[in-house]
C-alpha cells in the first residue's frame, strides 16, 4: 500500500467518524430538547388543575356570602316583627287622633320593609339553593381532571426518567466515538459545531454546501464527492461529505 492510498484511506474513515459524531450529537440535541419541554407540560397541566380548583373556591365563597345574606336578612326581619309588636303596644295608651293616625303610619311602614325583606331572603334562597345545586358536579368534575393530571404527571415523570437515562447512554456513546476521532478534527469540529447551531458536518448537494447554501470551489467539491478527503466549507466552516445518489435498480439487474 502506498502511502497516498494510505492517507486517503486515513481520511475516509476519519471522514466517516465525523458523519457518526454528528448523527450521535443530533439524538443528543433531539433528547435534550425533549427534556427540556417536560417541566412546562406538567406546569401547564397543573395550572389547569389550579384553575378548576378556584373556580370551585369562588363558588363556595359566593355560597358563603349566600348564607351570610340571609341570616342577616333573618336578624333583619326579627328585629322589624320585634319593632311591631313594640309599636302595637302603644295602641291602648293612644290619646288623640293625630297619634292614633301616627302609629298606624308607623306599623304600614314596618308592614312595607318586613314585606321587602322577605322577598329579598326568597331570592337569596333560590340563589343559594341553585349555586348549591352546582357543587357536586364541579367538585366530581375536579376530582377527575385531579386524577387525570396525577397520571399525566407520572408519565411525564417516568418520561423524564427514560430520556435522562437515554441521554447519559448517547453522551457516554458520543465521548466513547470522540476518542476514536482524530484530537485535532475533534476539537475543529466541536468548535464549528458550537458557532453554527450544532451542526459540525454537512452533506453537498452538487457543489453546494447544505449548511449555508455556498456553492464550494469545483475542486473541492469535486474531492468531497470522491470522499477522499476531508474538507470544510470555506463559508461556514462546517465539515463536508456527500452521499451518492442510489444507483437506479431494476428487477432483473439485481445480482441473485
Ligand atoms: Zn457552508
Amino acid at each position: 500500500m502506498n502511502e497516498e492510498t494510505e492517507k486517503r484511506e486515513k481520511e475516509q474513515i476519519q471522514l466517516k467518524l465525523l458523519v457518526g459524531l454528528q448523527v450521535k450529537d443530533n439524538e443528543i440535541n433531539d433528547l435534550k430538547k425533549s427534556l427540556e419541554i417536560i417541566p412546562g407540560q406538567i406546569a401547564s397541566g397543573q395550572k389547569e388543575l389550579e384553575g378548576k380548583k378556584s373556580k370551585l373556591n369562588a363558588l363556595q365563597a359566593e355560597i358563603d356570602s349566600l348564607k351570610k345574606q340571609r341570616s342577616q336578612l333573618e336578624q333583619d326581619a326579627k328585629a322589624e316583627a320585634d319593632h311591631m309588636a313594640k309599636t302595637k303596644m302603644k295602641l291602648p295608651t293612644v290619646k288623640t287622633n293625630k297619634e292614633y293616625t301616627a302609629i298606624l303610619h308607623e306599623t304600614d311602614a314596618i308592614k312595607t320593609k318586613i314585606t321587602e325583606i322577605e322577598d329579598k331572603e326568597l331570592e337569596v334562597m333560590e340563589l343559594l339553593d341553585a349555586k348549591e345545586q352546582e357543587i357536586p358536579g364541579l367538585e366530581a368534575e375536579f376530582k377527575g381532571e385531579e386524577i387525570q393530571f396525577k397520571e399525566y404527571k407520572q408519565k411525564k415523570e417516568a418520561e423524564k426518567a427514560r430520556i435522562q437515562k437515554e441521554l447519559a447512554d448517547a453522551e457516554a456513546q458520543r465521548t466513547q466515538f470522540g476518542q476514536e476521532i482524530d484530537p485535532k478534527l475533534l476539537s475543529q469540529y466541536n468548535r464549528v459545531s458550537q458557532a453554527r447551531d450544532n451542526l459540525g458536518v454537512v452533506e453537498i448537494k452538487g457543489e453546494t454546501c447544505q449548511g449555508c447554501h455556498q456553492n464550494l470551489q469545483p475542486q473541492v467539491a469535486l474531492e468531497v464527492r470522491a470522499g477522499e478527503k476531508v474538507h470544510q466549507c470555506q463559508s461556514c466552516d462546517r465539515f463536508l461529505y456527500f452521499i451518492p445518489e442510489p444507483e437506479p435498480q431494476t428487477e432483473s439487474a439485481v445480482p441473485k
